[in-house]
């Protein structure tokens, strides 16, 4: 018999834990650079955690 030694991971269901992306704008300016801006994940905010509870009852926040 196994027994769970760690807690249960709070990984956001929402986004996997990849909280925060770079998404090219599409266009290069003018040094021919490729500009990225980051967006966060919005049930998790940037952190890839949730509350323990979240998780559990599979709710979005
Ligand atoms: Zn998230």
């Amino acid at each position: 018999m196994t027994h769970r030694t760690a807690p249960a991971a709070r990984i956001c269901p929402n986004c996997d834990g990849f909280a925060t992306v770079a998404i090219t704008t599409g266009s290069r300016d003018r040094h021919g650079h490729l500009p990225t801006i980051r967006a966060n994940c919005s049930v998790c905010h940037g952190h890839g955690t949730v509350s323990a509870r979240c998780v559990r009852e599979g709710a979005r926040v």
